[in-house]
């Protein structure tokens, strides 16, 4: 069936995510990210996607109150963040968060980033926080294969998701490949590459040819690669434009052309090197 901006992809517990979210790394805090979240929303979304390090948790918890839709139609995740990081640590930072959001649970509570020598005791609490129901599913952010590989090692439960930046010029193959073979969802993040290559002419081509802009071909890359994909932007007009991308599909051609792009773009953190 084709997609639509309610589509959802099932996670390996069974919950369904879905497929495209608002992202609001970067969407102060206040009124602007609140504005965001409700204006996302009255468009159709169903998945905010935002972190305690935003600090905009608040704002995004009021929208999700006052949209006048229920909670269990909104998919909001959420990120342990790194001075956090450990067993109790992570257990209490988890209830700041639900504190902060106002909400009973969070349906994918992150592992921000692959902190070393505490990553394992933080997943050994998420684990305890899915038990507990403070959260419907639990992953990971940032973790490369290597960190997958110790982590899976020892868990009793497999990360539901990876979130990482992924776009045609940062298009980490080999970790996607992993990924899949474990059952674990790719989120890619600054799918738009946080603005830094719309202008990219191979880019502004194909969206010439589908009357689309270039933010609506990355969107659509990354959906046509199974990606969940999480834009973020503070205007009521971009944001309705990022989903705008379900009438029109990429060739195998133009997808081809756009996996040939990559160059190992990193617009934000690079955690490769990482013990
Ligand atoms: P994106 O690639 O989504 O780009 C966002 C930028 O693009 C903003 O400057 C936005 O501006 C602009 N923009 C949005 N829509 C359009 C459009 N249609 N045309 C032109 N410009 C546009 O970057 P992010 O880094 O924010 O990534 C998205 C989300 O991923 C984050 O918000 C966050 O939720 C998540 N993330 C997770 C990370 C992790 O470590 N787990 C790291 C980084 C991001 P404006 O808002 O002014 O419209």
């Amino acid at each position: 069936m084709a997609l639509n901006l309610q589509s959802t992809v099932k996670l390996n517990n069974g919950v369904e995510l879905p497929r495209l979210g608002l992202g609001v790394f970067r969407s102060p805090r206040g009124e602007v990210t609140r504005q965001a979240v409700l204006s996302a929303l009255a468009a159709g979304y169903r998945h905010i996607d935002t972190a305690r390090i935003y600090g905009n948790e608040r704002d995004v918890g009021l929208a999700v109150r006052e949209s006048g839709l229920s909670r269990g139609d909104i998919f909001v995740t959420t990120k342990l963040w790194n001075d956090d990081q450990g067993y109790d640590s992570t257990l209490r930072a988890c209830d700041r968060s639900l504190e902060a959001l106002g909400l009973e649970y969070v349906d994918l509570y992150l592992v921000h980033w692959p902190v070393p020598g505490r990553r394992l005791e933080s997943w050994r609490a998420m684990e305890k926080l899915l038990a507990d129901g403070k959260c419907r599913a639990i992953g990971v952010s940032n973790f490369m294969e290597h960190h997958l590989e110790e982590l899976l090692g020892r868990a009793k439960v497999v990360p539901a998701v990876n979130q990482v930046e992924q776009h045609p010029f940062l298009n980490q193959q080999s970790l996607q490949r992993y990924c899949a073979g474990k059952g674990i969802v790719v989120e890619a993040y600054s799918p738009l590459t946080k603005g830094m290559r719309l202008g990219d002419p191979r880019v502004v081509e194909v969206a010439r040819k589908y009357g689309k802009s270039p933010a609506q071909v990355l969107i659509r890359w990354c959906l046509e690669h199974d990606f969940v994909v999480i834009p973020k932007s503070v205007h009521e007009e971009r944001i309705r434009e990022n989903a705008n991308v379900f009438d029109f599909s990429l060739s195998a051609e133009e997808l081809r052309l756009l996996d040939g792009l990559n160059e190992d773009l990193y617009t934000g953190w690079d955690s490769r090197d990482v013990p």
